[in-house]
């Protein structure tokens, strides 16, 4: 199956998903996940009508960015980020999905202030409290809220979260809304977005509320 095959049923699950649930199909971008897909894919990608891209690491995403930047595609980072990458990321994507930690919203922060912008991120749940994974614990979440909504060149748009591989991944969608409706209040009204659902299970993020779909492998196929 070709790139172009894979969006146009992506996009008729996502949007069955979507009238099932009683929502509209419009309000949910797709986001097409490229860790490790080359450019070319990306232009095809860009072709059959994907306009927005997620890269996991800041140099691998900047090359990219360069190869196509006479596309108007826009690139979000999502992957781990470290400190000392943050300059980098934040002069190059135009999001962060991955604000895992108090002191990571610090520095982007500060990174923004430099710039004289104000830049958009999401703060990512650990809601499976897996070593394995980066984020915010929820109780480490709600007892960061006041210093997060006090870093004031940030402009947090929602949250984000993946769920532990081999679970029932709904439960943590749905908690992941109820957070969103909770602090919703401390961050504004652009605080909306919902960042969740991958390949294996993007048509239950649907149903749940998600507003961003990260799919790479049901667009590009198996990673290598
Ligand atoms: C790789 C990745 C995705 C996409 O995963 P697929 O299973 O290929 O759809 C989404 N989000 C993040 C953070 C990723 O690293």
């Amino acid at each position: 199956m070709g790139i172009r095959e894979n969006i146009q049923r992506v996009r008729e699950r996502i949007e069955r998903a979507a009238l099932r649930a009683g929502r509209n199909p419009g309000e949910i971008r797709l986001m097409g996940a490229t860790k490790t897909v080359p450019p070319e894919k990306i232009r095809e990608a860009y072709g059959a009508g994907l306009r927005l891209f997620g890269e996991n690491r800041v140099q691998e995403g900047i090359r990219k960015i360069q190869e196509l930047k006479d596309l108007p595609i826009e690139f979000h980072f999502i992957g781990v980020l470290q400190s000392n990458k943050v300059r980098k990321a934040v002069e190059n994507f135009s999001a962060v999905h991955s604000v895992s930690s108090l002191k990571l919203a610090r520095k982007i922060s500060s990174a923004a202030l430099q710039k004289g912008i104000s830049y958009p991120v999401f703060f990512e749940l650990n809601l499976g409290a897996e070593e394995s994974k980066s984020g915010f614990s929820e109780k480490e979440f709600f007892s960061s809220l006041e210093e997060l909504s006090s870093l004031s060149n940030l402009k947090p748009l929602g949250l984000m979260t993946i769920p532990p591989l081999g679970e029932d991944p709904q439960p943590y969608f749905i908690r992941l809304r109820e957070i969103l409706e909770e602090v919703k209040g401390v961050f504004g009204p652009q605080f909306k977005e919902l960042s969740m659902g991958m390949s294996d299970d993007y048509e239950i993020a649907v149903e749940e509320g998600a507003t961003i779909l990260r799919i790479g492998r049901a667009i590009f196929g198996e990673r290598k």
